[in-house]
């Protein structure tokens, strides 16, 4: 199979151009091709009255060899990668401890399926509800302001992304091809066909919700387990091995393998751990606000006049100010055509998101714009971070109004200093509703300043980003995980209690649905291994 890259062809293209182009790039006869598949497309808007598709095609040839051979060191004709997904190892006859996964968002929902489908039988404990009851609970939250502490945006089968944009793509290094394997699977189990070639797939809420349920009865069809509402609150750890986990309930669920994947909303978790003396360290984090501005005006500025032409959906950015304070502020986690979303997971507090359709199509585009903090910003303690949280996710509810109103204001008032007392032409997406006020009081000064440099310098890249009437909403603040779990970076496991195996977004090792996911299969792979004894198994 060849790789071809950088086929780039008008966006209004005929089906039959893809492959007269491949044709004229290897210079062959249409009989010696056998087939192809296209890798990715991506378009390039960077002249906007000329945008094209540019492809990534695999290709399979006749005498492949010596089409190969006339074009040595050619940079867009090579051999394409294997991407197969290979186990590492298959679980082993006799008996064995089954490894237990703690929480159910993308990386133990990948741990889980990976060592379900080598044989291992994992045994899932999550501490929400199924992934259809949850839906019920969180819009129940959006609609009527009643909290459930444990099943709502973050907590529940499919974790954090389940009520997301469901954005599928990811900067992490990834040599071995695991993404593949996760859109792979994802497609097996309902999630349409595109992500698996779309430069920046995305997959929406209710898809996802299909995809997360499919996936769990294959879990279970090859012998793993699920419990939900069943949250663990400790570890049972001997001379630094794990020995099982301690539900709420108070069972004790026996194993030598434990994969910790509860997010980093877990916060009485993390304090468990700290409690336990699992080593962990506070590590950097961001908070900021979510902007809204509408999506015509993003596609227009990024798309030029094909602004709304279907083939390219609803516009994204991507941007970043480095601020004369020190701090950077950059856009997270942008929504084209989305909602801005209530994703607090404790009474009293109030936290921000975004998530969209599959189709994107709602009037307004949203993305959290943020400002980074380290650990010198909540010194003394690991756990710092997460006071701090807590402390402006309280602001916030009391600046909404404490009843989950979210606390808003026009960018032209932020910009001047001045309180709003009522919206403009952008509505806020926001439920169950918004409160106009002073953000300013929301967030450390240095981040308002730092916010109030940013908005105007990305103006330059958007003209009508710093609209007098485009929406900020407060408060983000659960962008990562403001800890890290330590592990050990050969076996995965944590740097002082063994069989224990911190992973995804919580424990500090990923961020993003994607990037989860792939963590999960890398910690399902290092249990497999120590199970079955092959640990030098590359
Ligand atoms: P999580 O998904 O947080 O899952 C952890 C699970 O553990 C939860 O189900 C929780 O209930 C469970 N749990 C916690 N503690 C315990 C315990 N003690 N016992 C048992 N179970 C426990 N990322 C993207 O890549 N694209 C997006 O478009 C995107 N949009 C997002 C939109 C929203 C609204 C949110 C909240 C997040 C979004 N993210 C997105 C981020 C993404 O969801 C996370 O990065 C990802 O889900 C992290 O995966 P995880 O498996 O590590 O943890």
């Amino acid at each position: 199979m060849l790789r071809l890259t950088e086929i780039r062809l008008p966006l209004e293209h005929r089906d039959d151009e893809l492959k007269q182009a491949l044709l004229a790039r290897l210079g062959i006869a249409e009989t010696e091709l056998l087939g192809f598949t296209v890798y990715r497309r991506n378009y390039d808007a960077r002249k906007k009255t000329a945008i094209v598709f540019s492809y990534t095609v695999d290709v399979e040839v006749q005498n492949e060899r010596d089409v190969l051979d006339r074009f040595p060191g050619h940079s867009h004709i090579r051999p394409a990668p294997d991407m197969r997904y290979r186990f590492v190892a298959h679980a082993p006859e006799k008996s064995f401890s089954r490894p237990v996964i703690v929480g159910c968002g993308p990386c133990g929902l990948f741990a889980a399926l990976i060592l379900a489908q080598s044989g291992f039988r994992p045994i899932v404990l999550e501490r929400g509800k199924s992934v259809r009851e949850r839906t019920e609970d969180t819009f129940g939250f959006w609609r009527e302001r009643k909290l459930d502490p444990e099943s709502n945006v973050q907590f529940g089968e499919g974790g954090a992304g389940t009520f997301s944009d469901g954005k599928l793509h990811t900067q992490i290094r990834d040599p071995k091809h695991y993404g593949r394997k996760v859109l792979t699977e994802f497609v097996r189990a309902g999630a349409p066909e595109e992500i698996l070639y779309i430069g920046k797939p995305h997959i929406g809420t209710f898809k996802l919700v299909r995809v997360i349920e499919q996936m769990r009865r294959e879990i279970i069809a090859l012998g793993g387990e699920y419990r939900f509402r069943s949250r663990v609150d400790d570890l049972a750890i001997r001379d630094g091995q794990i020995q099982g986990v301690i539900l709420e309930s108070g069972e004790i669920v026996h194993s030598a393998h434990v994969v910790l994947a509860p997010g980093h909303s877990a916060r009485d978790t993390f304090d468990m751990l700290h409690k336990r003396g699992v080593h962990l360290e506070a590590k950097p984090f961001s908070v900021g606000f979510r902007i809204e501005h509408p999506q015509s005006l993003i596609d227009r500025c990024r798309l030029g006049p094909h602004a709304g032409n279907p083939l390219l959906g609803a516009a994204d950015y991507k941007l970043v100010h480095h601020c004369k304070n020190g701090r950077s502020v950059y856009s997270f986690c942008m929504c084209p055509g989305g909602t801005v979303v209530a994703a607090a997971s404790e009474p009293g507090r109030l936290v921000t998101n975004g998530m969209s359709q599959y189709s994107r199509n709602e009037r307004n585009a949203n993305a959290a714009i943020v400002v980074d903090m380290t650990p010198d910003d909540y010194p003394g303690h690991p756990l710092a971070g997460i006071a701090l949280q807590r402390q402006l996710e309280r602001k916030a509810f009391e600046l909404g109004g404490s009843n989950y109103n979210a606390p808003c204001q026009r960018v032209g008032d932020f910009l001047r200093g001045k309180p709003s007392t009522k919206l403009g032409s952008v509505i806020p997406s926001y439920k169950p509703g918004v409160t106009p006020c002073d953000l300013s009081e929301a967030l450390p000064a240095y981040a308002i300043e730092a916010l109030r440099e940013a908005i105007p310098a990305f103006e330059r890249s958007i003209p009508g980003f710093a609209l007098e009437d485009a929406v900020l909403t407060g408060t983000e603040t659960r962008t990562s995980s403001p800890i890290r779990i330590v592990r050990n970076r050969e076996n995965l496991q944590s740097v002082n209690v063994r069989g224990l195996y911190p992973a995804g977004e919580g424990a500090g090792y990923a961020g993003g649905i994607l990037s989860s996911a792939v963590d999960g299969i890398q910690v399902a792979e290092a249990i497999a291994k120590e199970i079955a004894g092959t640990d030098r198994i590359q």
